[in-house]
């Protein structure tokens, strides 16, 4: 009989500092279909969803299409839009009649409205409506905050390996071809070590020591058939809810062997913490070092805090206002989120002067706004294409856009946020990168390659926002005790591997 596996999506990065609801329109900019729709968009894709699609369909699997909402990082997704997810899934299933397993590409740190561990509720929802008998395989993000809930509701969950991520297709493949597994009745055992720690995504990548190292453990262990997956899960730290940490998960076709191997990852992991952390300057050392003219090419200031690929708002002038408190004369050009003062650039037109009050109207505690005379040098519609190589020729629309100058300082002013690591946030709006003493970038990692190649420097910025790399700064309210990097006991020792028999 051939085997019907109901594939869903339902994927956003949710960062509880950033005080904006997430809602459906934000998904739809991005992706919402259903059935057939989804089916032939995501085909089209290297998605999570195409993976799943590929993987079934291979093992001679028929894939029941169901509902695609693929958003990207931001506050916590609206109530109304869980509802929808939950209402197009049960259509689905409604309309198809019995499926033999299920497989949901999830980001695994969404929270909603009301609660905070949205992907557990989710993969309860799942389990509810097939009952116990029927595979649910889970695709998440490598920065997931994996619960009980989601490792007692999921039989399998697998992550991305990389980060910054590029298989987005190959994690969802995975999943969905273990998904298979269990259906043809092959032993399978996952096991699971949490690890507690937070560790700010500046800080690492999959592409250097001491993090590369870890992923290719579990990558080398998979290639000479010890495991079937394995996933490092990073937990992004930005939630402030109070179950949060990262976890190791290694799936095996013996329980020795998951149970081994997942305590093994998971010991590498956590031993290299130290080498997680990004080594953060001040606002003043950066421009400090763009004064001194050290470089003789631009000084690129990350501000990762405000990054709306984190999840953070974009509304930050933190560094402008420290520009203009010091007076300083050097050029600087930066982007950020301010509806209002867009709106006011658009009554005061092209070439004209006026009192804005830019920024720092949305993070709670931000600094601003600012305050200053500004001339509105250019108005636009907002829209334009990423260059890359990250998401090169991506459609973006800022909304209403104007670039207005406060002396040195050029500022792309915007109504929503745009790919903000890409130059042609700025460049495409007429702040040429390249030409600048000064230039924030609000990312994290992936901007390194397009603006390494004319940077004089990139510096990590200890600056405020809902995506802070220094954790100690945010505000938290819920932060469970005993982690990394706060108060974590010492000659701390992880818990064995917790192993458990799928099907
Ligand atoms: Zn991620």
């Amino acid at each position: 009989m051939q085997k019907r596996v109901l594939i869903c999506e339902f994927h956003q990065e949710s960062d509880t500092f950033n005080p904006i609801v997430y809602g459906t329109e934000s998904f739809a900019s991005r992706r919402y279909a259903r059935g057939r729709d989804a089916y032939e968009i995501c085909k089209k894709l290297p998605c999570a969803y195409h993976g799943m699609i590929d993987a079934v369909e291979k093992e001679g699997g028929e894939v029941i299409p169901s509902i695609s909402l693929y958003g990207g990082s931001g506050g916590r997704v609206a109530d109304e839009t869980m509802e929808l997810f939950q209402k197009g899934v049960k259509e689905t299933l409604d309309a198809c009649g019995k499926v033999d397993a299920v497989c949901a590409s999830l980001h695994g740190a969404m929270c909603s409205e009301s609660v905070d561990d949205a992907c557990g509720e989710i993969l309860s929802f799942l389990r509810d409506l097939v009952g116990k008998n029927i595979p649910i395989a889970a695709s998440f993000d490598l920065h997931a905050n994996v619960t009980d809930r989601m490792l007692g509701e999921a039989d399998l969950l697998c992550g991305y390996q990389s980060y910054p991520h590029v298989d987005f297709y190959e994690t969802g493949y995975r999943a969905a071809s273990l998904c298979m597994r269990l259906l043809r009745g092959e032993p399978t055992y996952l096991a699971s070590v949490d690890v507690p720690l937070l560790a700010p995504p500046a800080g690492y990548t999959s592409l250097e020591e001491p993090f590369r190292g870890v992923i290719g453990r579990g990558k080398q262990l998979v290639a000479d058939g010890a495991l079937l997956d394995f996933t490092v899960f990073n937990v992004q730290p930005w939630l402030d809810v109070e179950k949060i940490r990262s976890n190791v998960i290694a799936v095996a076709d013996t329980e020795e062997a998951a149970k081994r191997y997942a305590g093994e990852i998971a010991e590498a992991f956590f031993e290299a913490r130290d080498g997680y952390l990004p080594d953060l300057k001040s606002i003043d050392e950066i421009i400090d070092l763009a004064e001194s003219e050290q470089t003789k090419k631009p000084v690129i200031l990350a501000d990762a805090a405000d990054s709306p690929n984190g999840g953070a708002v974009g509304d930050s002038v933190a560094v402008a206002l420290r520009m203009l408190e010091r007076g300083s004369k050097i050029t600087m050009g930066m982007f950020v989120v301010d509806p209002e003062a867009a709106e006011q650039a658009f009554r005061v037109g092209v070439g004209g002067e006026a009192t804005f009050e830019v920024g720092g109207k949305f993070t709670p505690g931000m600094p601003g706004p600012l305050r200053a005379t500004g001339r509105v040098r250019s108005l636009h519609d907002g829209c334009f294409r990423q260059e890359g190589p990250a998401g090169k020729g991506f459609a973006n629309d800022c909304g209403k856009t104007a670039v207005v100058s406060f002396g040195g300082i050029d500022m792309m002013i915007c109504e929503k946020p745009g790919a903000s690591g890409d130059p042609q946030i700025l460049r495409h709006f007429g702040i040429e990168p390249k030409l600048y003493d000064l230039v924030v970038v609000k990312a994290n990692t992936s901007f390194k390659v397009a603006y390494a190649p004319f940077a004089g420097v990139i510096c990590a910025a200890d600056t405020p926002g809902a995506g802070a790399s220094n954790l100690h700064q945010l505000n938290w309210t819920k932060l469970p005790r005993g982690l990394y990097p706060f108060d974590l006991p010492s000659g701390y020792q992880l818990a064995p591997a917790r192993v458990w028999k799928r099907r």
